[in-house]
């Protein structure tokens, strides 16, 4: 009861408090920190994506730090030999103040992956900014559609209708590649399923969808009972390895991930850096407040 309490007030505390909740599942404040942290995962079998932390911005004067963040992100990581992406949240390139000017920002950075052989994946975020995110992949995975790729969430209740527009753009010379996540963000009952059942199901009917069209997923999940579903998926539809990915959240279930490698999948982990670790940490611990009490716990009772 106290943690989910906790969890609740998150927002509220003091920073420096909400740090010493977050810092498991940051990388750390600068690039290089999360450099170093891909460079420990690629030694343990495990690929990452990094992205730098920002979102909901008021002032288009503050896409230029992310835009700069990412394309310094690219350089660095081209300049290591590991398979690593980029994420980026279009919302802190001004999805919401200005739609042509994110477009311009984040087709530079995804034009700049391409000259280096990367990849940017664009996350989704909540359901008001879902129709610009497609619109955003779409133009971009025109010109450019072996370096971008887009996030689905099975929790919306629009997902089957937009699986639909995703397949219709895949060809072998376009193909779409996908990550598909539950959906972190809170929405009513009449954009999202609710239930963790209902979402499952949905889950699982999704990853069905993308597989018999041959599109490559992300797996983004921890949730065991997906991860063995998606297991059998995976068999059933006889892919090999290079067809898809499971990914997780850098400082999360650790040793599901270890297994996952074990069997012989590929592995990305998602590893967020940067100073505006604020809305992504308190994000995390409101989706897990059982962790705040044992941080709690480990705190005070000695
Ligand atoms: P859950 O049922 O939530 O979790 C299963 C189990 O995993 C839990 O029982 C617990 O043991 C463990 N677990 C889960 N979360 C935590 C945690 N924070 N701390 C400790 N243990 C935990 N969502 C979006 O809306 N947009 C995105 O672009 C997006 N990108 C993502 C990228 C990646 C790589 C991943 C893994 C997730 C992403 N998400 C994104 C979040 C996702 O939508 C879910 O909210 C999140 O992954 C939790 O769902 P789950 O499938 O892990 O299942």
């Amino acid at each position: 009861m106290i943690h989910r309490l906790i969890a609740r007030m998150l927002p509220f505390l003091p920073k420096k408090v909400v740090w010493l909740f977050s810092r498991r599942y940051i990388s750390g404040i600068h690039l290089e920190d999360a450099v170093k942290a891909a460079i420990d995962l690629d030694q343990n079998g495990a690929w990452a994506t990094v992205d730098h932390l920002g979102e909901f911005i008021t002032e288009l004067a503050q896409v230029a730090e992310a835009r700069e963040a990412c394309l310094n992100a690219l350089e660095l990581l081209a300049r290591e030999d590991l398979n690593v992406t980029c994420s980026l949240k279009p919302t802190s390139f001004g999805l919401l103040i200005n739609f042509d000017f994110c477009y311009q920002a984040v087709r530079e950075v995804v034009m700049r992956a391409g000259e280096l052989g990367k990849m940017v994946r664009i996350d989704m975020e909540d359901a008001t900014c879902v129709d610009r995110e497609l619109e955003l992949y779409r133009r971009l995975h025109a010109e450019f559609p072996k370096n971008v790729g887009i996030v689905i969430q099975s929790y919306l209740r629009r997902t089957a209708d937009d699986l639909i527009k995703l397949a219709s753009w895949h060809s072998d010379k376009t193909p779409v590649n996908v990550r598909l996540c539950k959906g972190i963000y809170q929405e009513s009952e009449v954009i999202a399923y609710k239930k963790r059942d209902e979402i499952n199901e949905r889950y699982l009917a999704d990853l069905t969808f993308l597989f018999s069209h041959g599109i490559y997923v992300g797996i983004a999940t921890h949730d065991k009972f997906l991860v063995r579903g998606a297991y059998d998926l995976i068999e059933n539809f006889g892919l090999s390895p290079d067809q898809y990915e499971f990914q997780m959240l850098f400082g999360v279930t650790p040793e599901l991930r270890a297994e996952i490698i074990g069997h012989g999948h590929h592995m990305r982990v998602y590893v967020p850096y940067g100073r505006d670790w604020f809305g992504y940490s308190t994000r995390r611990l409101r989706e897990n407040p059982k962790m705040v009490g044992q941080i709690i716990k480990a705190l005070f009772i000695r």
